[in-house]
C-alpha cells in the first residue's frame, strides 16, 4: 500500500520552522510496509489545501493530513476535508465534554472557539488526543482512508502510536519494508558510486540511493518483502557485496554516527582519548561528548587558540611555533603529544589549521589543516586541504580526526 502526506501550516513554508511530522510518519509507515509516494507542504489557506487534498484523493489510498486541527481561524483541515468529501460536520457531545473537562482540569473554562474541535465529518471516526484538545479523525471514503492528525509533533506521535498503528497493521497487505544505511568516510560520492554501481544496478529490490552529507557518504538500501526475514535476506545479499566493495571506508551499517563508532572502539580496546584543538575550537570535544557514556573514554579537551595557550596548556615548545608557525605539522604533533602526556590519555589528538575566511597565505591557504594522533607507538600526522567555508573546514577537521582514531583502533 502507498501513502501520501500533507503537512499543513504556513509557518512550515518559512525558513523558521522545519517540517518534521512527515519524517516521523514515513518511518512508522515504512516499518508497516507502507511506502510514502507523495508529500506536500501547504500553508493555512482553504483554497490551496482543497487543491492539494483533491489531487491526493485522485492518486493515493491512504492520505495523512497533519496540523490545522486547532481552535483558531487558521486551522482549516477539518472544514476543508469535510467540504471536499461532501460530508457535513456534526458536533459530537462526547468530544465537547472531554475538551471542557480538560480545561476544567487546568482550572480554566473552554472558550467557544474550542467547540469547533468537537465537529466531526459525517461517518468519520475520531481519534483520542491524550496530550491535547484536538481529536484526530479517521475517514474511510470509498476506497481511501483519510487521516487527520494534530500538528504538534508530540501529540501527533502519541496519537499515531495509540490509534493509527494498530489500524494500519490490519490494513497493510502484509508487505514489509526494511532499510539499511552504510556510512562511509574518506571517499567522494562519485568514488562510492563507481565502486558499487555495478552491483546495485542488477537489483530492483533492494532499491539503492546514495546520499551525500557533509563528511559522510551514505548508501541507503530499501528492501520490500512479505516478511521481516525475507527483507533482511534481500538486504544481506546486496548489502554484503556493497560493504565488501567499500571496504575499510565503511564505518557503520546500523545507523551509528562516526563519534559513536569511535566510542565503541575506545571502550572495546579500553583506551582513553584527550584532544588539543585550535581551529576547531572545541568542536571535536563536543562531538565526542555527544555520545552517552563518553566519560568512560574521553578525558577532556583543551582549546588552545593562541600561541601562548598552545605553549602553556598543551606544552608546545615556543620556539617550535616561531620556527614553523602555529599551523604546521610540527605544532600539530606537539599538541597531540603534549595533551596526551599532560592528561595521561592513551591517545592524544592535535588539530591546527586555517579555517578562514581570512588568514590564508599562498603557503598556508584557507582549508589547510594538520591533524596529529599520538599513542604509545608514536605520532601520525596528516596534512589536509579541505574545501568550503569556515564551518565546512572545521567540520571536516573533526571528521578526519575521528576517522584517524577509528582507523588506529580498528586493526
Ligand atoms: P494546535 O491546537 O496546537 O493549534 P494544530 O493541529 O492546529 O494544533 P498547528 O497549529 O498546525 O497544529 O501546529 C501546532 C504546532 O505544531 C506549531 O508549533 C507547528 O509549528 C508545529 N507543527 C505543525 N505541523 C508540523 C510539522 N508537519 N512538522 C513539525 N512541526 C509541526
Ligand atoms: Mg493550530
Amino acid at each position: 500500500m502507498d501513502a501520501e502526506i500533507i503537512a499543513v501550516g504556513s509557518e512550515l513554508l518559512t525558513p523558521n520552522r522545519q517540517e518534521t511530522n512527515s519524517l516521523y510518519l514515513t518511518q512508522k509507515l515504512n516499518a508497516l510496509g507502507i511506502e510514502v509516494r507523495f508529500k506536500t507542504i501547504v500553508g493555512d489557506n482553504a483554497e490551496h489545501l482543497a487543491q492539494v487534498f483533491r489531487a491526493a484523493l485522485g492518486r493515493s489510498r491512504l492520505i495523512f493530513l497533519t496540523g490545522g486541527l486547532g481552535p483558531t481561524e487558521d486551522d482549516l483541515n477539518r472544514q476543508v476535508v469535510a467540504e471536499v468529501l461532501g460530508r457535513p460536520l456534526h458536533e459530537v457531545p462526547e468530544i465537547r465534554r472531554r475538551i471542557e473537562e480538560r480545561f476544567a482540569r487546568f482550572g480554566r473554562t473552554m472558550s467557544e472557539n474550542n467547540a469547533r474541535q468537537a465537529l466531526v465529518p459525517e461517518g468519520a471516526e475520531w481519534l483520542e488526543n491524550k496530550l491535547g484538545t484536538a481529536p484526530g479523525l479517521w475517514i474511510s471514503h470509498q476506497s481511501v482512508a483519510v487521516v487527520l492528525l494534530p500538528g504538534p509533533p508530540k501529540e501527533l506521535e502519541a496519537m499515531f502510536e495509540a490509534t493509527c498503528a494498530p489500524r494500519l497493521a490490519s490494513l497493510a497487505t502484509g508487505e514489509c519494508l526494511r532499510s539499511r544505511v552504510y556510512k562511509t568516510v574518506g571517499l567522494a560520492e562519485s568514488e562510492v558510486d563507481q565502486r558499487i554501481a555495478p552491483l546495485y544496478k542488477n537489483y530492483q529490490n533492494p532499491r539503492t540511493t546514495i546520499l551525500a552529507t557533509p563528511g559522510v557518504i551514505e548508501v541507503h538500501l530499501q528492501a520490500r518483502a512479505t516478511n521481516d526475514v525475507e527483507a533482511n535476506e534481500l538486504l544481506d545479499q546486496l548489502g554484503d557485496r556493497i560493504e565488501a566493495a567499500l571496504g575499510e571506508y565503511v564505518f557503520s551499517s546500523g545507523g551509528e554516527s562516526l563519534e559513536e563508532v569511535v566510542g565503541m572502539y575506545l571502550v572495546m580496546r579500553q583506551k582513553t582519548v584527550a584532544v588539543a584543538e585550535s581551529c576547531t575550537g572545541g568542536l571535536l570535544s563536543e562531538r565526542l561528548t555527544r555520545v552517552p557514556g563518553s566519560s568512560n573514554y574521553f578525558l577532556g579537551g583543551m582549546v588552545c587558540y593562541s600561541n601562548e595557550l598552545k605553549a602553556t596548556l598543551a606544552g608546545v615548545p615556543a620556539d617550535l611555533i616561531t620556527e614553523h608557525g602555529a599551523v604546521s605539522l610540527a605544532v600539530a604533533q606537539a599538541m597531540a603529544e603534549g595533551v596526551r602526556k599532560r592528561t595521561g590519555a592513551s591517545l592524544g589528538i592535535g588539530i591546527t589549521g586555517v579555517a578562514g575566511p581570512g588568514g590564508g597565505t599562498p603557503e598556508k591557504p584557507v582549508g589547510l589543516v594538520f591533524i596529529a594522533l599520538a599513542d604509545e607507538n608514536g605520532t601520525q600526522i596528516r596534512e589536509f586541504r579541505f574545501p568550503g567555508d569556515r564551518e565546512r573546514v572545521r567540520h571536516w577537521a573533526t571528521q578526519l580526526a575521528l576517522e584517524a582514531v577509528r582507523r588506529r583502533l580498528r586493526d
